[in-house]
């Protein structure tokens, strides 16, 4: 918990100086109320949370003007309610091998967050496979090696420019032989074209099909909270392109946009399985919703 409070003392930082700036008269008025308003969507927390906290400030507090530590606990238990159903671990895996299909925007963590989360599945006593089925950029597979060799974790690759679908049936069936109990296939996350994107994940999805009918069993979307509103946008394709079952978001450590987090969760309640907070091989944390909450409202 302390790493995570230290992680987002940027975000909490930022809204409690905001917050203070526009808490300054005796009573509150419509002009306080807007600005109160403002500082939580300028925080990311989403236009829904913002005006929530409005009113319950309105209400409880118009005839005495509120301080930001009011506004703090309240904000702190709203986030911690939007929070609660999303917090969901891992799946059991029970499927073997359980193929994860890891989606995202490139450079939003996707390759650290599959060498993290080997890291976490082996050491829960799993066999762990990795494939590299982001074909088009030479140093995402060899990012993807290196974790392997770091986690001692077996990639399956092809040449850069081969065909990503081919890379994850070789990766697959290399898994099934081996007897492993996960399989992380990272993908490629270029934007440039949405309908090749959507081709390329269902080209992968079909072939993966082939070898087991019910792969993958999941898909898991890596966002960036640094990148703001922007991961609202990701969230909504992926979506649309590869069905998300459970999402990772990445660099909460030192962003003020932590507050990002809770507008995927209330827009969208998918479950978040896992947050980032560094790039090394233990920084990745299980999500709770109550520590995030108070770590963000500080
Ligand atoms: P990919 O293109 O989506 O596979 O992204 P990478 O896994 O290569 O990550 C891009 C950069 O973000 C690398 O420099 C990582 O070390 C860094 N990174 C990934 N996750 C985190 C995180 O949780 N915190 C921080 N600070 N950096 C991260």
């Amino acid at each position: 918990f302390a790493q995570l409070r230290e992680g987002l003392s940027r975000t909490s930082n930022a809204l409690t100086e905001n917050l203070s700036a526009v808490l300054t008269k005796e009573k509150l008025d419509e002009d306080t109320l807007d600005d109160l308003e403002d500082v939580l969507i300028r925080a990311d927390l989403g236009v829904e949370m913002a005006e929530r906290v409005r009113s319950i400030i309105a209400k409880n507090r118009y005839d005495r003007g509120a301080s930001a530590d009011a506004v703090r606990q309240v904000l702190g238990d709203e986030v911690t309610k939007v929070l609660d159903p999303v917090a969901q671990p891992f799946p059991a895996m029970a499927e073997k091998p359980f193929v994860w299909l890891v989606v995202g925007v490139n450079g939003t963590g996707k390759t650290t967050t599959i060498g993290k989360l080997a890291h976490r599945f082996e050491t829960q006593g799993k066999k762990v496979t990795l494939a590299a089925a982001d074909t088009f950029r030479a140093a995402a597979i060899d990012q993807l090696k290196i974790w392997g060799e770091r986690v001692n974790a077996p990639v399956v690759a092809h040449d850069v420019g081969s065909d990503p679908a081919g890379v994850a049936y070789d990766g697959l069936k290399r898994a099934q032989e081996t007897n492993a109990d996960v399989l992380m296939i990272d993908t490629a996350g270029r934007l440039q074209n949405k309908s090749d994107l959507m081709d390329e994940l269902a080209k992968i999805v079909r072939v993966l099909k082939k070898l087991e009918p019910e792969a993958p069993h999941g898909v898991l979307l890596v966002l960036d909270a640094t990148t703001g509103q922007n991961a609202l946008n990701q969230v909504e394709l992926f979506q649309q392109v590869a069905g998300v079952t459970g999402l990772v978001v990445t660099k909460l450590d030192g962003t003020a946009r932590g507050g990002i987090l809770v507008a995927i969760a209330e827009r969208f309640g998918l479950p978040v399985h896992a947050i980032g907070v560094g790039e090394g091989i233990d920084d990745l944390e299980s999500f709770d919703a109550e520590d995030f909450a108070r770590a963000i409202a500080g």
